[in-house]
């Protein structure tokens, strides 16, 4: 009963619906009024061949849907889910499926980041396609090792999106108090608008955003403002009208209750979380 509420309500909010088909309309629901749209089938931690195929293959089919040079749409793909789990050379090879098909259009495709553990792998898997410039990396501000990372990789070209870091770390590896992750945020935007060409601020918190607004009219810099679907619509429509190039993050899939459950925990803001939901503007 509770999951059927809150699946309808996630689904309708968050989360576009199961299907490609229900991506795409939202994304396109988006760029009606000049919001592009991040495309990323649900799942992680996937072992067995045949889910690990299924979401490669979704990707690929997204892609499919996209029109070609459309600079609006883009994709953003978790390593687990193409086989990362399972070994490093699979995931390179799934990814390199995925960027041939979007390179062979013209569109973007992200890489999630996902658990520290992780991250030395993913940044191989990134550094496999680099070079590519069609690939950008998400980086996190709470993992004390995120600046240097950023260092070696933007002088092999680099493109990153910037976010805090939505999974439980320990203290050796992550910054624990809020004021220190929004400090290495800042630190490392300041890093981005200085030594990279392109990135995407992506955040909902306010400080983060304004910050970076500010110091792309100090560096003359564009930069790409991204949001999860349907935490702050209204705000990253307000960004929009300030001519700023901006996303929205849009999930799509069955395996909605990771998603969910992470957003709900995100913590200090689980209020701010129920009330968009419940009351914040859909597109
Ligand atoms: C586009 C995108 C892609 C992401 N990709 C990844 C990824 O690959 N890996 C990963 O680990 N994490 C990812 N994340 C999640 C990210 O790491 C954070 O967990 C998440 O964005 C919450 O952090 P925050 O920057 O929004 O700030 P928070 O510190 O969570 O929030 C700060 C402030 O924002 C404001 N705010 C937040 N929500 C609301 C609301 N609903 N209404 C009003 N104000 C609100 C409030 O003022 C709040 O205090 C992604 C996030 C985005 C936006």
């Amino acid at each position: 009963m509770l999951s059927g509420f809150m699946e309808k309500r996630l689904a309708g909010k968050w989360i576009a619906g199961p299907t490609v088909d229900d991506a795409i309309t939202r994304g396109k629901k988006f760029k009606a009024l000049g919001i592009g749209a991040i495309f990323n089938f649900l799942g992680e931690a996937l072992t067995s061949s045949e889910e690990i195929e299924e979401a490669t293959n979704t990707y690929l089919n997204v892609i499919k849907a996209i029109e070609p040079e459309d600079k609006m749409f883009q994709v953003s793909v978790k390593p687990t889910q193409i086989g990362l789990s399972v070994s490093l050379d699979l995931a390179k090879k799934n990814l390199d499926r995925i960027v041939k098909a979007a390179m062979e259009k013209h569109l973007f495709t992200w890489i999630d980041m996902e658990e520290s553990q992780l991250i030395d792998s993913t940044i191989e898997l990134y550094r496999s396609q680099i070079e590519t410039g069609s690939v950008g990396l998400c980086v996190q501000s709470y993992l004390r090792r995120t600046l240097d990372d950023v260092k070696a990789l933007s002088k092999e070209g680099g493109i990153f999106r910037l976010v805090k870091g939505a999974y439980t770390e320990d203290e050796k590896v992550a910054f624990k108090a809020k004021s220190e992750i929004n400090k290495s945020y800042i630190d490392i935007l300041e890093y981005m608008f200085e030594n990279t060409k392109m990135f995407m601020v992506a955040s909902h918190d306010e400080i983060m955003v304004e910050k970076a607004a500010e110091l792309a009219e100090k560096y003359h810099k564009d930069v790409w403002y991204a949001m999860l679907n349907g935490i702050r619509n209204q705000y990253l429509l307000d960004l929009q009208k300030r001519g700023k190039q901006v996303f929205a993050y849009i999930p799509f899939g069955k395996k909605w209750i990771q998603y969910s459950v992470r957003r709900m925990q995100e913590a200090g803001h689980m209020s701010l979380l129920m009330k968009s939901m419940l009351h914040g503007k859909k597109i």
